[in-house]
């Protein structure tokens, strides 16, 4: 090994070149670079908690590699692809290729950090150094602690802790030019299967998103210069384009949390006027956040209740209600075109995922694991964190969690949030053309309407698998023994 031996850049759930910190380094050593993806699901040290990324998320994986390539192919750099575990596979690469070092940046989980144990003690035999980086988060879990040395279990509290700390370090310049290293084999994506074929059934994410970090980095422009105006309140309406829509974006790490950190203070500074919504959206980014500190505590957050008297649950094994759930066919307009939204797009409105999710939790009393799983398949922005965190927290057994006696009124969220009916009609065509006054309750329609809908409850359109009130009391009575257990 010389000086002038290659750097290996470990890409992982950071698939961007501004921000980089690892590649940054890299980049600066002067010595040529290679930059690898592993694609790492046999890696034992995962097995206890990681899991495989779901479909929708295999599908974005594959496009942000691609736009990934492509931007490193512009500044003279390669992306060489691997399959196997990380420490294998990380190894074999520094071995073919003579390297000297490898940076990469930390995942903040514990076993993602175990795998990256096992690279640093591969790298030693090799005598190959080893060298990681934070970056996936504002601040790292361990910042922030209570005296008994846990993380925060509320989110009101974590956040001021985080704006007391000030401005994270500022965000790297992507580099401007690699110098390249010999080449080294690599996997070919397409190999990976990571797209599905027969059926294809990811046209609605074609159409819907451009994964990769220039796409990032117009949505968070597009969302600061003009629709943030009137976030804090718009957010909450699926009819309205009124949100960011970078979670898959900052779920893949093609944009990272500092850049919107700076990107938000920035323009709020700018436009003093919208500074409040600029906040407000500002501090979404830190519900992701505190989801990933609470991931790092608790690794099994997916699979785990954090409030231990939910174990004894009085759950409900349903299949026909949890299907007709999963495919958007409940009967409840507002809960139908969500999980409608979801399968086409990868994707659901932040408000109607907690409808949907207290929809099959309260009324349906089905397990929040299965909601929890679904999703995970089904999103293009499946986060480790986020994604059992949030579930928990609409299911009441989780950190901060929604009081128990929050039933959502699966009607009355509709009729606020979607007052015209405008995201039923698109996600639920065949009541297009029901009145709005009885687009979120279509049962109470009268026969002319119903002509003149086109709608015939029971055959184009479902009744409801269960009755508002009848779900509402029966979890009630269901969340009341817990409480008393
Ligand atoms: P914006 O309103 O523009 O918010 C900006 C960013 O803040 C988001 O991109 C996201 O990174 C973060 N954020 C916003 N709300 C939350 C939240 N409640 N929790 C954590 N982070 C948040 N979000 C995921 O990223 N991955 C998931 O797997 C996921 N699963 C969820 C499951 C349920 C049951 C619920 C109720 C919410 C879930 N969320 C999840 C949170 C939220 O719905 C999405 O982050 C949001 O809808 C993404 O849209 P946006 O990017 O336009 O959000």
């Amino acid at each position: 090994m010389t000086d002038s031996s290659p750097h290996i850049v470990w890409f992982r759930d950071d698939l961007r070149l501004s921000d980089h910190p690892a590649l940054h380094a890299a980049s600066m050593s002067g010595a040529p670079v290679i930059c690898l993806y592993v694609l790492d699901e046999v890696s034992t040290a995962l097995a206890p908690t990681a899991r495989p990324i779901g479909g929708a998320s295999r599908w974005w994986l594959a496009q942000s590699l691609r736009t990934l390539e492509a931007s490193l192919k512009r500044i003279g750099g390669t992306l060489v692809l691997r399959r196997g575990a990380a420490a294998d596979m990380i190894a074999a690469v520094a071995r073919e290729a003579g390297a000297g070092h490898v940076h990469w940046n930390e995942i903040a989980q514990t076993p993602h950090l175990a795998v990256a144990d096992e690279v640093v003690e591969a790298l030693a035999d090799l005598n190959v150094g080893a060298h990681s980086y934070a970056g996936d988060l504002l601040v790292t879990p361990k910042a922030i602690r209570t005296k008994e040395g846990r993380g925060l279990r509320v989110f009101t509290p974590f956040w001021k802790r985080i704006l007391a700390m000030g401005d994270p370090a500022k965000p790297l310049p992507a580099p401007t030019k690699l110098k390249p290293a010999p080449g080294v084999a690599s996997d070919k994506l397409s190999d990976w299967k990571l797209e599905p074929t027969t059926p294809d059934w990811a046209s609605g994410l074609r159409g819907m998103w451009t994964p990769g970090e220039a796409a990032a980095h117009k949505r968070l422009d597009l969302l600061l210069k003009g629709a943030v105006a009137g976030y804090a309140t718009d957010r909450d309406r699926p009819d309205r384009e009124a949100t960011s829509r970078l979670s898959p974006h900052l779920r893949f790490g093609e944009i990272s949390p500092r850049q919107v950190w700076y990107a938000a203070r920035f323009s709020a500074a700018e436009q003093p006027k919208h500074a409040a919504d600029i906040n407000k959206f500002l501090s979404e980014v830190g519900w992701r956040e505190f989801c990933r500190h609470l991931l790092f505590d608790v690794p099994d957050l997916a699979t785990r209740n954090l409030q231990s008297s939910f174990d004894a649950f009085p759950w409900r094994r349903d299949d026909r209600s949890l299907l007709a759930w999963q495919r958007g066919q409940t009967g409840y307009p507002i809960i139908d075109a969500g999980m409608r939204e979801l399968w086409h797009t990868g994707t659901m409105h932040n408000r109607v995922r907690m409808v949907v999710a207290s929809f099959l939790v309260k009324h349906l009393l089905i397990d929040w694991r299965e909601g929890e799983r679904w999703f995970w398949d089904t999103l293009v922005d499946a986060d480790a964190g986020s994604n059992p965190a949030n579930w928990q927290w609409v299911a009441g057994s989780g950190a901060d969690a929604a009081p128990y006696f929050r039933v959502f009124n699966p009607i009355l969220q509709g009729e606020k949030f979607d007052p015209d009916g405008v995201y039923v009609r698109r996600w639920v065509p065949e009541l297009k053309d029901m009145p709005s006054k009885f687009i979120h309750q279509p049962w109470n329609a009268s026969p002319l309407e119903f002509a003149r809908a086109g709608v015939t409850l029971g055959e184009t359109y479902p009744m409801p698998i269960v009755e508002h009130k009848i779900g509402r009391e029966r979890a009630l009575k269901a969340y009341a023994t817990t409480r008393n257990s």
